[in-house]
């Protein structure tokens, strides 16, 4: 590596929540850090528009799952408020030119909509067959229970999939489903008030210089020194770094470790999916759904709707539509106008209204092909079970990992990521004070 570093630094690679909190809890506790972020913000998939009227609109993650989650200790610490979101009281599906509660098109298996999905997945498991995907999981289960799937059920689940794992159901694996258990995280969903995003420019605001907006990450060289990264912003050194990339960038191959990583963690890296989300709001030139609507599930494409104004008690007719999977992957192919028109028709046919005249200004936010996203969310493919604790273990005592890839039990979520920035965080203390026995 050349020369010796001296600098007892820990440089943290990318500046979405989890390697904020990482680089947060350790500058407060007096330790050297330089945060390295590609943008110019910082957040990476907490992203908040304030564009649209007195409310924040998500462009990434949406909302608090949970009420026993660490992201409530957060929101405590910098002053932020969390809504309860009424949407999750009324919500709808909207599937063949009719709306319909939730619960009722899911009856035939329980009211609670997600649940299946999981019961599939852990009756595979405890089956003892080898690992399947969930789309055949769900198959084997409904006929054991002899529940006749309809095709609108089929359709229902695989939205499910597409919001819930940003995939396909042939795409997650019965075993990674019954690794990530949310054990602990409670119930309900909130949104935060300030908006996801203001939670990551609070710990911003602490970090101060220590953050480097528009440093992309291209070269990561680690050894018995110390680490040493090439960013588009220059070279960087340090005695630790915390990889905080999203799996989706670190499966492009876009940034050069040296050397390479070991094989397990590379196998991790190759094998895990990063998923495909895709975003778009929509305002409208009026109101199209009525208040009894909450969200509306939709199956074209596979998405859910959802009114980010109300809770707020604000009138503005903006709403916004999460796909994944396979669905996002062909919106996104297409030119922006066109999506918006394929699924802003869909939906007109849904509520039985010509909604194509209706649009005011529309956006779409296609995280896949972000070039410092590259995915939605991480997904464990069948087979797959045990990959995301590879990178649990920092490697050569240089690189701790983190990240909602990174989060067995609470994988795809604002507060697995803010988590795994604590582990790694704790891992580097533990490196140091190593370190300073040794010396
Ligand atoms: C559409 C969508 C909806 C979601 N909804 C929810 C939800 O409702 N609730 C929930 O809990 N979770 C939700 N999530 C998941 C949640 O957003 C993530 O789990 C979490 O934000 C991930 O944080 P992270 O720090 O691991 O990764 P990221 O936020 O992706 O942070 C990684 C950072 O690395 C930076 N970076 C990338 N490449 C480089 C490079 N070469 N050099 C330097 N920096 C680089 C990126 O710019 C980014 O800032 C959603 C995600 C999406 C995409």
């Amino acid at each position: 590596m050349g020369e010796p570093i001296r600098e007892d630094r820990v440089l943290v690679l990318g500046g979405g929540i989890a390697g904020l909190v990482a680089a947060w809890e350790l500058h407060r506790a007096g330790v050297a850090v330089e945060l390295l972020e590609a943008r110019d913000r910082v957040g990476g998939r907490l992203w908040t528009s304030d564009e649209y009227g007195p409310f924040p609109v998500e462009l990434g993650a949406e909302f608090i799952h949970g009420d026993r989650v660490i992201t409530w200790r957060f929101l405590r610490m910098f002053g932020l408020r969390a809504i309860d979101d009424p949407s999750q009281d009324r919500r709808f599906v909207g599937a063949n030119g009719r709306i319909l509660p939730s619960g009722e098109l899911s009856r035939p298996v329980g009211e609670a909509i997600f649940a299946p999905l999981s019961q599939a997945a852990e009756a595979w498991f405890a089956s003892g067959e080898p690992d399947t995907d969930l789309a055949t999981a769900l198959r084997w289960w409904a006929s054991r229970q002899g529940i006749t799937i309809t095709p609108e059920l089929w359709e229902l689940w695989e939205t499910l999939a597409a919001i819930g794992w940003s995939a396909d159901l042939a795409e997650i694996g019965a075993a990674g489903e019954v690794e990530a258990t949310y054990e602990g995280d409670g119930w309900r969903n909130w949104r935060i008030a300030e908006g996801q995003q203001a939670l990551a420019r609070r710990i911003a605001e602490e970090l101060g210089s220590v953050i480097r907006l528009g440093s992309a990450v291209s070269r990561v060289e680690w050894g018995n020194e110390g680490v040493r990264v090439w960013a588009s912003d220059g070279e960087h050194r340090g005695r630790w770094a915390i990889v905080a990339l999203p799996l989706g960038v670190l499966q492009a191959g876009t940034i050069e470790f040296v050397p390479e990583l070991p094989e397990p963690l590379r196998e991790a890296i190759d094998r895990l999916l990063p998923g495909r989300s895709l975003k778009m709001v929509v305002e409208f030139t009026y109101d199209p759904w009525g208040p009894e609507i909450g969200c509306l599930f939709v199956t074209t494409p596979h998405g859910i709707w959802e009114r980010p104004g109300l809770g707020f008690a604000a009138s503005e007719p903006v709403f916004s539509l999460l796909t994944g999977g396979r669905d996002a992957a062909r919106l996104g192919a297409l030119p922006p106008e066109q999506a918006v028109r394929e699924v802003v028709q869909a939906l007109g046919a849904v509520l039985g209204q010509e909604l194509t005249g209706r649009v005011r200004r529309a956006q779409v936010i296609d995280w896949t092909r972000d070039p410092w996203c590259r995915g939605g969310y991480s997904v464990v493919p069948p087979g797959g079970a045990g990959l995301r604790a590879r990178f649990g273990q920092p490697i050569g005592d240089r690189l701790v990992f983190a990240g909602e890839h990174t989060s067995v039990v609470r994988p795809s979520t604002v507060h697995g990521a803010i988590e795994s920035g604590l582990r790694a965080a704790e891992q580097i203390r533990a490196l140091r004070s190593a370190t300073a026995a040794g010396a």
